[in-house]
């Protein structure tokens, strides 16, 4: 297979358009996603890059500084934006600290031209650094649940370094290699290859856009949006699956209720913004307490909470929920400085041979009886016994 380089030139072009004209589209429609707009810039620059080296003899100003340093800046666009998608803290100075290096080792080549030996190497070592740390970021600066699109964009880069390392063994032993199978397939892929990378990485950068929308979206799905805990939806969820699996253990689940009392008069008295900070509040207290690791808080309706406590002694839920309910009392709400005092009331139920659904409902009704007997207490279904089994 043999491909003239004005024909790979051609092509080259026409796909690095396509790419770049795809990114810049994608990102009309999805707005508010940073990284995909610093990847479309990445992509013209890449294109424009490729035009600069492509369409000029090796060695002119254009080709060595113009072309040479577009594509340095391409790959510290494509830095930046992978480390902006996956919230990575990096600074813009690192990348554009190597684009400078590397715009000023092309001058000093432009002025004084090495031997294509050197000069293939000084590329391909950079080419590789920028790749070593696209994959650095990628696989040790990913949250866990995106590792799967990280992982592979990484491969990509990982090809390209391989790719570039091989190159380099070639280019330093050419008698070793020379006309052999391994010198004939790098020099036509040298060029083939730019292209398919490319039209790789925007498949890749495209796939981990997509897995961030679908885990955004889910996760707001799950949430609460005014206290950040689960919601209704995501409780009876997971709930299910927590106490079948306790249940299936034998171990004893329990489930507290809360509602805050008289939270309407709160609303009334300091208005509805008050009433929101009351909330948030009273989920920094429940905290404060110091959940047991897999308990599950959720937010069940206005101002009605759930606590699962799994795989838990009963008399210890009980003496867990007494305490929270104290501490919600004793540390008033804070609105513009001024304090809010709140109680709450709470009912609760563990079991060792119920379901969620079950544990729930009896919960409900305790929280009815705490409601009923004055408000600010803690109450158990059935009545008065912690370790109680539910019917
Ligand atoms: P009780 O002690 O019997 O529970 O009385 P209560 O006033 O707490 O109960 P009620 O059900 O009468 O009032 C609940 C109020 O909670 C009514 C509703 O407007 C308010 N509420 C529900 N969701 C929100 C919210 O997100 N923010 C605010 N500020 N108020 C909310
Ligand atoms: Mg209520
Ligand atoms: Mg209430």
């Amino acid at each position: 297979m043999h491909f003239d380089l004005f024909t790979l030139g051609v092509i080259g072009a026409a796909i690095g358009i396509a790419i770049s004209m795809s990114f810049t589209l994608l990102g009309l429609v999805l707005r508010g996603l940073p990284a995909l707009r610093i990847w479309a810039i990445a992509f013209w620059v890449l294109t424009a890059a490729a035009f600069a080296q492509g369409l000029n003899e090796d060695g002119s100003m254009l080709s060595t500084i113009v072309g040479g340093g577009m594509i340095a800046l391409a790959n510290a666009l494509m830095l930046m934006g992978i480390a902006i998608h996956l919230r990575y803290p990096l600074r813009w100075r690192w990348p554009m600290a190597v684009v400078g290096l590397f715009l000023a080792n092309q001058i000093s080549v432009y002025l004084s031209p090495p031997s294509q030996t050197v000069s293939a190497l000084m590329f391909g070592a950079y080419s590789v650094v920028w790749d070593l740390w696209m994959i650095w970021v990628l696989l040790w600066r990913s949250p866990r649940d995106m590792r799967n699109t990280c992982g592979f964009t990484a491969l990509i880069f990982a090809i390209d370094a391989v790719f570039y390392l091989l190159r380099s063994v070639v280019v330093l032993f050419p008698e070793r290699f020379a006309s052999t199978a391994l010198d004939d397939l790098l020099t036509t892929w040298n060029y083939l290859f730019g292209i398919l990378s490319s039209f790789l990485l925007s498949t890749g950068f495209t796939l981990m856009l997509a897995e961030r929308l679908t885990l955004d979206l889910r996760r707001l799905a799950h949430t609460d949006g005014l206290t950040g805990l689960l919601n209704r939806g995501a409780l009876i969820e997971a709930g299910l699956r927590l106490v079948d699996a306790c249940r299936a253990r034998g171990q004893a689940c329990c489930v507290l209720m809360f509602d805050l009392d008289n939270f309407k008069a709160i609303n009334d008295g300091w208005g509805h913004a008050a009433g929101d900070a009351v909330l948030n509040h009273f989920v920094e207290v429940i905290r404060d307490t110091g959940l047991a690791q897999g308990a599950l808080f959720a937010r069940y309706g206005g101002e009605e909470f759930v606590l699962v406590l799994p795989a838990i002694d009963p008399a210890h839920a009980g003496a867990m929920a007494e305490r929270m309910c104290a501490a919600v009392a004793a540390r008033p709400a804070l609105f513009h400085g001024r304090p809010i005092n709140i109680t709450t009331s709470v009912g609760g139920a563990a079991a060792v041979d119920a379901n969620f659904e079950q544990l729930v409902s009896a919960a409900d009704v305790a929280l009815y009886r705490a409601k009923r007997q004055g408000r600010n207490q803690v109450a158990w279904n059935p009545g008065g016994a912690v370790a109680s089994v539910v019917p």
